[in-house]
């Protein structure tokens, strides 16, 4: 094994000619968590899906991933797409039928970055998505690397990559964009890779990528990226999957390619800041 640490790439804040258009409204439908509890209570800004009369028709599921559909409202006109896709190739497309969500008009689907827990539903929601025409696939040129964990006790932990051609053959367009993008009309801001701006959020010590048949230290994990909106009258809203990066990071880079503060943020369930130091 190569003693080799993947290094930052030498990205510094930075100030960004582009706006992000406002929406007047998002709704984030969870597809994907690692729970669910259908006794919870809607309140103001948080609906909850009515339970079936037949709890085994269609029970909705949950696992160790994320998956969320964005519904972005605008003079009238709604605008979809989705952040990842879960882990069991099947349990993303199940809940979207258990919401009787329709994903046919959706646009794009922004990968958060290519760990199986993230990735492993790409081709079984492809056929909920308009098959009349490719779907954008907006991710990291790293998500398509294979990765493993090592826990201190010894175990390890495979994270093989999303398979490019069997996704391009499900005709999605694959979008490899390292740096920030603009989707939807300018109303989504995708981050591209985030810049590790504290000494506080170290990454994942003990995740490793394979690069060349040789395995290295990838703590950094450089193909996390937030999906971000400009909220009429609220500000900006984040929503991130992992976020290997950092919340601060995340936030901080947000703000500065935005210009804009006042956030809402959307975590997977598992983020953790600290992001899996004692793992
Ligand atoms: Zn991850």
């Amino acid at each position: 094994m190569s003693n080799s640490v993947l290094k930052p790439s030498n990205l510094s804040l930075l100030k960004v000619d582009m706006t992000l258009k406002e929406v007047e409204k998002v709704e984030v439908t969870c597809l994907v968590d690692n729970n669910v509890d259908v006794l919870l209570p809607s309140t103001g800004v948080a609906r909850r899906p009515s339970i079936a009369k037949n709890w085994y028709d269609k029970p909705l599921v949950a696992e160790h991933g994320f998956c969320a559909a964005l519904t972005l409202h605008k003079d009238g006109m709604k605008r979809r797409l989705l952040l990842d896709s879960g882990l069991d190739p099947m349990a993303a497309s199940h809940n979207v039928d258990a919401l009787g969500l329709d994903l046919s008009s959706c646009e794009c689907l922004i990968s958060s970055h290519g760990h199986v827990d993230h990735a492993g539903g790409l081709l079984n929601l492809r056929n909920k998505l308009d098959q009349k025409q490719k779907i954008p696939l907006v991710l990291h040129e790293y998500a398509f690397r294979n990765r493993l964990v090592k826990f201190q006790d010894g175990r390890t932990i495979d994270l093989p990559a999303p398979d490019k051609s069997l996704l391009a053959k499900a005709r999605y367009e694959i979008v490899e964009k390292n740096s920030h993008i603009l989707w939807i009309d300018d109303r989504v801001l995708v981050s591209g890779e985030i810049p590790r701006t504290n000494d506080f959020e170290k990454g994942f010590p003990n995740h490793y990528s394979e690069l060349d048949g040789e395995l290295e230290a990838d703590p950094l994990i450089k193909d996390d990226q937030a999906a971000i909106v400009n909220v009429k009258d609220k500000g900006l809203g984040v929503i991130t999957g992992c976020g290997h990066a950092g919340i601060i990071n995340t936030l901080r880079y947000a703000k500065e390619l935005t210009g804009k503060t006042g956030y809402t943020l959307y975590l997977e369930e598992c983020t953790c800041p600290a992001d899996c130091l004692n793992r």
